[in-house]
């Protein structure tokens, strides 16, 4: 086999939607894992899936690091949101998350996919897939290839099922 193909994935979303947990749940199956020191304003996760080899990017923190963030739009081969699907109060402030980052200059008019991850899928009244594509508008993102799954970050359910389809993205 032919060596494997490295791809930066930027993790963004709000605080406590599970971006750790989603990156944690994915190194305890990977044994190859190489976790970077965390620098100021993110973490930088290597993880082999499959035949591509993901280089996290979890974006974690305030936004007032949000200009460090984006020295690494220009070199990111996709984006990964994360929504807590259980915090409603939220939603509004997670579309606008996610628009700033669709809209950035660096980000706007690169056709990279974007995953979106409705998490904590477990939690009683969590928006379906369905109900979170209308919260974040997806209508309006025009340009890129995007889908959303459901997930549950402690279990991993969903987690893989949506990494195959942004691996299948990566060519
Ligand atoms: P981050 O700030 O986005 O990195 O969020 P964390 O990964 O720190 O998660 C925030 C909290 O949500 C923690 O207490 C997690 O244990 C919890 N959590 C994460 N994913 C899930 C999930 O799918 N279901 C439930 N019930 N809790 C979750």
């Amino acid at each position: 086999g032919g060596r494997k193909k490295d791809f930066n994935i930027l993790v963004i979303g709000l605080d406590n939607s599970g971006k750790s947990t989603i990156l944690n749940n994915l190194k305890t199956k990977d044994t190859k894992v190489a976790t970077i020191n965390p620098t100021v304003g993110f973490n930088q996760e290597k993880i082999n899936f499959q035949s591509v080899n993901f280089n996290f990017f979890d974006m974690s923190g305030q936004s007032r690091y949000r200009s460090l963030w984006e020295h690494y739009y220009k070199e990111s081969n996709a984006i990964i949101f994360v929504i807590d699907s259980s915090d409603r109060m939220r939603f509004v402030v997670s579309n606008e998350e996610l628009a700033d980052v669709v809209n950035h200059a660096e980000i706007k008019n690169k056709d990279i996919p974007l995953l979106i991850l409705a998490n904590k899928k477990d939690v009683k009244g969590a928006a379906s897939e369905n109900e979170i594509k209308n919260e974040l508008e997806i209508n309006r993102i025009k340009g890129r290839n995007c889908k959303v799954y459901s997930t549950n970050g402690l279990s991993g359910e969903g987690i893989n099922e949506a990494l195959e389809w942004l691996a299948s993205e990566m060519k």
